[in-house]
């Protein structure tokens, strides 16, 4: 099963995505997640990534593109994976595309997890990630067991950089102009299906299982 998560940063589409890959047990690739994991390790990318992430803005596609290309080549991804965070823009669907082809492979899903903007400017300033393992949480609705620690490894509890206001509003209208669009793409496709991401998180979870008839 192949699974591309659409919605707005702050939709909340890394959480279900990872309950997606757990339940169906594959892999769950976020392109966030490894452009963190590099700066974390002072790597090259990591260093380049960091100054588009900060402002809000897209990292270009040729330090994006080639590592998701490589990712889903690898053999975990045979029975399939879920895609958080990519693709974010028309080009990169076309790769992602193009890529599959080659393989005579397709994406069966792109799930469009829909929350309005309003919304999202609210549950980002709540938004806390650890200093050391990158786990998230939210200080209303995820919030960690002990305020500030992160429940996983007991490190430190922030407000990441990119989820200050300033940098979500760029967020936002970097995701209106560039990522929006994926959803005709996909419906065009015939395999877009949408879920009301402002419900409570299992419900969310529910309406997912329903599409994948699980
Ligand atoms: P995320 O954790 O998915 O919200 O991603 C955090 C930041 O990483 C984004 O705001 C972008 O700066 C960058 N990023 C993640 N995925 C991509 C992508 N597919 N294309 C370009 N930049 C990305």
């Amino acid at each position: 099963m192949k699974i591309i998560m659409l919605g707005a940063p702050g939709a909340g589409k890394g959480t279900q995505a990872k309950q997606i890959a757990d339940k169906f047990q594959i892999p769950h690739i976020s392109t966030g997640d490894i452009f963190r994991a590099n700066i974390k390790e002072g790597t090259e990318l990591g260093t380049k990534a960091k100054a588009f992430m900060d402002k809000g803005e897209l990292v270009p596609d040729e330090l994006t593109v080639q590592l998701v290309v490589d990712r889903i080549a690898k053999d975990d991804c045979k029975r399939g994976f879920v895609l958080d965070g990519f693709p974010r823009s028309i080009p990169q669907a076309e790769v992602l595309d193009e890529t599959l082809a080659k393989m005579g492979e397709k994406m069966d899903y792109a799930i469009d997890v829909d929350v309005p903007d309003e919304n999202i400017v609210n549950r980002m300033g709540g938004r806390r990630a650890c200093v050391n393992c990158g786990a998230t949480y939210h200080i209303v609705n995820v919030p960690t067991k002990v305020e500030g620690i992160c429940d996983k490894c007991g490190s430190e509890t922030i407000l990441r950089d990119d989820d200050k206001p300033e940098t979500v509003q760029k967020r936002l209208s970097v995701y209106h102009t560039q990522t929006q669009p994926l959803i005709e793409y996909y419906k065009k496709q015939g395999i877009l299906k949408s879920v009301d991401g402002t419900l409570p998180m299992a419900d969310v979870f529910k309406a997912i299982e329903r599409i994948l008839g699980a």
